[in-house]
C-alpha cells in the first residue's frame, strides 16, 4: 500500500485532511454539522404538521465497490478476520451517520427522530460524490459482458450505465480471487468529500371525501382541454381542490368521484361523492371545527357548486367510493321538448315502466376516448310528467353508466329501446340533472 501513502501525503498538502478512501467524508468528523442545517432548512421550510421523522439515505454507486474492495484486501492480508458485518457494511453506515444527524436534528427542527420503524414523515437525503462515474468504470473490465452490453444500450437503462443495482448485482456475482486479480490496490483517494444534493420530503397522503352539487352547465368535472386548448374557465375539481390545498399545502392532489356528469348537467340532491388524496402534504391534523371551515370557505367561493360532508377518511375506506360503481343506481330528472308536439296522455307509456333491460353502443360522442361496445344498461323506473304540449319532464332511476341522453333520443339508433322510439315522437333532451347518487359513503356529517 505504499503507493497510496504517497499520495495521501500529496493530498494533505492541499487538503486540510484527506477525504477517506472508504464513506468519502460521510462519517469524518466535522462533516456532518453542515448537513445538518441543511436538512433542518429544507424540513422548517415545510412547516410540516408530524411530531416524528426518520431518515433516508441513499449514497453514491461506488461507496459500495469501495467498501468492497477494501474488505478483498483486508481479507487477502489478514484471513483469519471474521466476515461478520461485511455483507451489511453499506446498511451500518447509513445507520451510524443517520444516529450521527438525526438527534441534533430532531432538536432543531423539534421532531423527535426515529430510526428502524415505519414513519409518515420521512426525509430523503442523497449524497453525491463527483467521482462516482470515474470510480464506476473499473466495473467495465470487472464484469464486461454486463456494462459492455448496458453501455450499448445506455438510453433503456435510466438509473445510468452504472445503477446501484447493476453495480451490486456484478459485485457480488464475482469471487474475491476474480475481484483482487482486476482490482489489486485500495480505491484511489476521493478528490473531494461526499455532498448532499437531493434533500426532498415524503409525507403519507390524506385522503378528504365528501359530496358535491353542481348548479352549473357551464362548469366541467374537471379540467377540460379540446386538443390542447382549455375550454371553461374553472372545473369542478379545480374549484374544491384549489381552495382546500390552501390548508393542506400537499405536493399535488388526485380528484375521483363516484361516476361523473357532463359539464351541461347539474348535480342535483344529496350531491356527488368524491375523494381527493392529497400527495406529500405538509398539514395533515385538522380538527372536525377546522374541517367545517375549509367547507364554509368553498362554498362561499362559488355559486356554481355546494360541498357537503366533508371529511378526512382512511385509505382503506376510500375503495367503498369505487366499489359497485357498476351497480349503484342513479336518478335523474331530463327536460325532453317534441318539436312538433304531443298528446300528454302519450306519457302514460313511459310512467310505470320497470326493469327495462336496454342495449347501449358507447356514444358517437364518446367514441374517441372509450371502446365502441354494446352494453345492456337497466332502467329501474321512470315516470313522466307533462309542463305543455311541446315540453315534459322524465325522472329516471338507472343502473349505473347509463348514457341518458342517448336513451332519450335513441343516438341514431345506437340505444334502443329509447324514448323516441317508445313513443314514436321526435323527442329531444334538453337539459338533464342527477337527483341522486345511490352510494352512502362518505358518512354524514353533522354540522
Ligand atoms: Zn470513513
Amino acid at each position: 500500500m505504499s503507493a497510496s501513502n504517497g499520495q495521501i501525503e500529496h493530498v494533505s498538502k492541499k487538503q486540510k485532511y484527506a477525504v477517506c478512501i472508504a464513506c468519502i467524508g460521510l462519517l469524518q468528523s466535522g462533516s456532518t454539522s453542515n448537513v445538518i442545517t441543511q436538512i433542518s432548512e429544507a424540513m422548517l421550510s415545510g412547516d410540516h404538521d408530524a411530531d416524528a421523522f426518520t431518515l433516508a439515505l441513499a449514497l453514491p454507486v461506488c461507496l459500495s465497490l469501495r467498501v468492497h474492495r477494501i474488505w478483498t484486501l483486508l481479507k487477502q492480508a489478514y484471513p483469519q478476520i471474521p466476515e461478520k458485518g461485511r455483507t451489511d457494511h453499506i446498511a451500518t453506515m447509513k445507520d451510524v451517520w443517520k444516529n450521527l444527524v438525526g438527534p441534533p436534528l430532531g432538536k432543531m427542527v423539534d421532531k423527535t427522530f426515529i430510526q428502524g420503524q415505519y414513519i409518515e414523515f420521512i426525509m430523503n437525503i442523497s449524497a453525491s460524490y463527483a467521482g462516482d462515474m470515474e470510480d464506476c468504470k473499473i466495473m467495465d473490465q470487472l464484469c464486461e459482458s454486463t456494462f459492455a452490453l448496458r453501455r450499448k444500450q445506455h438510453k433503456k437503462y435510466a438509473g445510468g450505465v452504472y445503477s446501484k443495482q447493476s453495480v451490486d448485482a456484478a459485485i457480488k456475482r464475482l469471487t474475491d480471487e476474480e475481484f483482487l486479480k482486476v482490482c489489486p490496490n485500495p480505491p484511489c483517494i476521493p478528490t473531494e468529500a461526499i455532498t448532499f444534493t437531493g434533500l426532498k420530503w415524503q409525507r403519507d397522503s390524506i385522503y378528504m371525501a365528501g359530496r358535491y352539487n353542481k348548479y352549473s352547465r357551464e362548469l366541467p368535472q374537471t379540467p377540460w382541454f379540446v386538443e390542447g386548448e382549455r375550454k371553461m374557465g374553472s372545473s369542478v375539481q379545480e374549484l374544491l381542490c384549489e381552495i382546500l390545498n390552501k390548508s393542506v399545502k400537499a405536493e399535488d392532489y388526485r380528484f375521483s368521484s363516484s361516476g361523473r356528469e357532463d359539464v351541461d348537467v347539474r348535480c342535483l340532491g344529496n350531491g356527488r361523492p368524491f375523494v381527493i388524496e392529497f400527495i406529500n402534504p405538509c398539514k395533515t391534523r385538522f380538527s372536525r371545527k377546522e374541517i367545517t371551515e375549509f367547507q364554509k370557505e368553498v362554498n362561499l367561493s362559488s355559486e356554481m357548486i355546494q360541498l357537503r360532508d366533508l371529511q378526512i377518511v382512511d385509505k382503506k375506506d376510500v375503495k367503498n367510493l369505487k366499489e359497485g360503481e357498476e351497480e349503484k343506481t342513479k336518478a335523474y330528472c331530463a327536460l325532453c321538448i317534441a318539436r312538433s308536439g304531443y298528446d300528454p296522455s302519450l306519457l302514460n307509456q313511459l310512467s310505470g315502466v320497470k326493469e327495462l333491460v336496454i342495449q347501449q353502443k358507447t356514444p358517437v360522442r364518446v367514441l374517441h376516448r372509450r371502446p365502441l361496445l354494446t352494453r345492456p344498461r337497466i332502467i329501474h323506473e321512470m315516470w313522466a310528467s307533462s309542463i305543455d304540449n311541446f315540453f315534459f319532464k322524465l325522472h329516471l332511476t338507472t343502473q349505473a353508466g347509463t348514457y341518458i341522453k342517448e336513451f332519450v333520443h335513441g343516438d341514431l339508433g345506437r340505444t334502443t329501446p329509447n324514448v323516441r322510439s317508445i313513443l314514436g315522437l321526435d323527442v329531444d333532451i334538453i337539459a338533464l340533472d342527477v337527483e341522486r347518487v345511490a352510494l352512502d359513503w362518505p358518512p354524514k356529517c353533522s354540522e
